[in-house]
């Protein structure tokens, strides 16, 4: 997946720090982020950049990664904005990782200027990575938004959808964001009934996976059905949902997301994804 770098290391701790010339600058804009020309991503340095303001971010593979942020749209010859939406593929993961990442961050910043309680411009936090304002204390924490993912099995068959409305049709599966007061087996629960029309039994917890192009935590559990397989698609979000039988699963497995690591993980092992004793390497480790 997407944030599966080993050998790699992304380092996430707090730090309080201003950037060397050869540490790595991230330059956003509303879509995406400023890359240097060329079929692999790369990043421009804090000293190409010198009249920015800079934010530690984290740190990838041990490079130091840092927000930069300037009044005018920096220009930058031999680099251009690449949107978010080409970087889920690209290479090397790790800088595509680090920069969507980033680029969440970057909004977060950018949407907690001011107090959402009285209005006054917030300040960083010395101690954590939080926004204080220094009128109310009112403290603003980065929001990320816990989704579900579900994956549901039927004997040798896994319902598989398509979203209306999306610019790539790609099979996907049942998912959704969990709702205020609702436990992650509840979502499960209430979208695949949203979506599908469909009762679960059995819920099996299977990986997660941090996806800053949306800002959520996506949580992906396989679920038993319980009862018909009649899909009645019901609140216009699906324009198909469809029964695949595992051999006609005939989707590559591409390390990026983690949707696209449980069809491909069904296709493997059929309904042993039920099973709390199936093998538990992460599915790179057995395909890559
Ligand atoms: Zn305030």
């Amino acid at each position: 997946m997407l944030q599966e770098i080993a050998p790699l290391l992304f380092d996430n701790g707090f730090r309080v720090c201003t950037p060397e010339d050869q540490d790595l600058a991230l330059v956003c804009d509303a879509e995406g982020v400023l890359l240097k020309e060329g079929e692999t991503l790369e990043l421009p340095r804090a000293g190409d950049i010198p009249d920015a303001a800079y934010t530690y971010l984290f740190a990838v593979g041990g490079k130091t990664v840092f927000l930069a942020q300037t009044d005018n749209p920096v220009v930058l010859p031999g680099y251009a904005y690449k949107p978010l939406s080409q970087l889920r593929r690209a290479q090397p993961k790790a800088i595509a990782f680090a920069a969507a990442t980033g680029h969440q961050l970057y909004r977060w910043y950018l949407r907690r200027r001011f107090c959402g309680v009285c209005g006054t411009p917030t300040q960083p936090s010395a101690k954590e990575r939080s926004l204080v304002c220094p009128n109310c204390g009112n403290t603003e924490y980065p929001s990320i938004m816990p989704a579900v993912i579900v994956g549901i099995v039927d004997g040798d068959r896994l319902l598989m959808t398509k979203y209306a409305n999306r610019p790539f049709a790609n099979w996907a599966l049942v998912a959704g964001y969990a709702e205020i007061g609702e436990a992650l087996e509840e979502t499960v629960r209430r979208e695949t009934m949203e979506e599908v029309g469909l009762l679960l039994g059995k819920i099996v917890y299977y990986r997660s996976q941090p996806w800053p192009f949306s800002g959520s935590l996506l949580m992906g559990f396989y679920a038993q059905l319980d009862g018909s397989d009649d899909i009645s698609l019901n609140d216009g979000e699906l324009a198909e949902a469809a029964w695949l039988h595992q051999n006609e699963i005939d989707i590559p497995f591409e390390d990026v997301s983690l949707t696209n690591e449980m069809i491909c993980r069904f296709h493997w092992e059929g309904r042993r994804v039920l099973d709390t004793d199936r093998d538990p390497r992460p599915l790179r480790e057995i395909l890559l």
